[in-house]
């Protein structure tokens, strides 16, 4: 393979579309769900019971592994799924959304981030070319340009402005590649503004990127919102490239980014959720601190084939949960991520049958709180 990265979509219903996505570390089935390992760690989860439930591409995150234990020394590791002991491929995001939104930022300018660690207050400047040479280090399989994440709300010339720079960061990111074997995406801006979502695909589709990203998306925007500049993004990005839609969303979010033509996606709601005693269900969202769950044997999804629907009741995990058990993180967020790789194999299947959309509504008939 000479490209870092090979797309190929094998099947298309309506805008929905299944693919395979051919990395140095693998071949993921699309439309998938890469789960977040900020930290080169999913949360509560070890990398062979990722594994086990199907997933093939975590999400890991430039910004804090560069601060620790810093991208040389991953890199001396053999790079972050190495150094995780995960199977599969790597996708890191560049690290400038955590800049912006964890950092004290002291200023964003034409040549990158500045700003100080929230480890320790040392100062650190993230350029677009410091930022592919940090994930180059970390060994990603896909890097992320970076970009500025305009925040929700913004004015319309300050959404321009900052898709702007986005743009000339994207250029610069692009050639500040060293190495070949590592693919890299570009990132729509735009806030929620039609013409700069317009703008800014066609100034990152000029760039010939390995795939390309809908970015700045859930936010704090409304949902009408997000949806209405998703679908926008996805339409207005190359057909042969892999979509990905950042940081979106809840099952039905994704069902409907799914039908919009996006094949991948990264989210914290299952992982997160699970550590609050929150989970994704056949029957939508249950909340397992419920009284009504304390005498309850059934499991949490009648459903679901996952290790903890097929060994723990309701009562226990809620039991679990109140006394403040490790096993409790495990048990939900296993089977939260169990529940979004069971919809993504399900989404891939209907799109190969041609039946995506009584797929959808058959499944979200269900969801009927989420
Ligand atoms: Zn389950």
């Amino acid at each position: 393979m000479n490209a870092p990265i090979e797309f190929i979509v094998t099947a298309s219903d309506s805008g929905a579309r299944a693919g395979r996505l051919k990395t140095g570390h693998g071949e993921i089935a699309t439309p998938t769900f890469m789960p977040v390992g900020t930290r080169a760690a999913v949360k509560a989860m070890a990398p062979d019971e990722l594994w086990s439930m199907g997933y093939r591409l975590v999400l890991a995150n430039a910004y804090h592994l560069a601060l620790r234990p810093g991208a040389e020394l991953v890199r001396e590791m053999g790079g972050v799924a190495r150094f995780m002991g995960f199977g599969g491929a790597t996708l890191t995001d560049s690290g400038g959304f955590q800049a912006m939104s964890l950092a004290k930022i002291n200023s964003i300018d034409e040549n990158g981030i500045r700003f100080q660690s929230h480890l320790d207050g040392a100062p650190i400047l993230l350029t677009p070319e410091s930022a592919v040479e940090i994930q180059e280090q970390l060994g990603a399989d896909i890097m992320m340009a970076l970009d500025e994440c305009t925040p929700y709300p913004a004015e319309h010339r300050q959404a321009q402005k900052s898709l702007d720079l986005t743009a000339r960061w994207a250029e610069r990111s692009f050639a500040a590649r060293r190495s070949s074997s590592h693919a890299i995406f570009g990132i729509v801006q735009g806030s929620v503004f039609a013409d700069l979502r317009r703008m800014s695909a066609a100034q990152i589709t000029s760039i010939p990127f390995d795939g390309y990203a809908a970015g700045g998306l859930s936010v704090g925007e409304p949902k009408e919102a997000m949806l209405e500049m998703a679908a926008l993004s996805a339409s207005m990005l190359p057909a042969d490239k892999p979509r990905y839609l950042m940081g979106v969303g809840t099952p039905s979010d994704l069902l409907a980014a799914i039908a919009m033509g996006f094949d991948m996606f990264d989210c914290v709601l299952p992982t997160r959720n699970a550590r609050n005693g929150s989970a994704f269900t056949s029957q939508g969202p249950v909340s397992i601190k419920q009284a009504v769950h304390a005498r309850d044997s059934m499991p949490l999804d009648p459903d679901c084939q996952c290790r903890t629907c097929r060994t723990h009741s309701r009562a226990y995990l809620r039991h679990l949960y109140l006394s403040g058990e490790i096993l409790a993180a495990r048990a939900l967020t296993e089977h939260n991520l169990h529940f979004y790789a069971s919809l993504m194999r399900g989404a891939q299947a209907a799109i190969a049958s041609q039946n995506f959309k009584a797929y959808a509504s058959k499944v979200s008939a269900g969801w009927s709180r989420d």
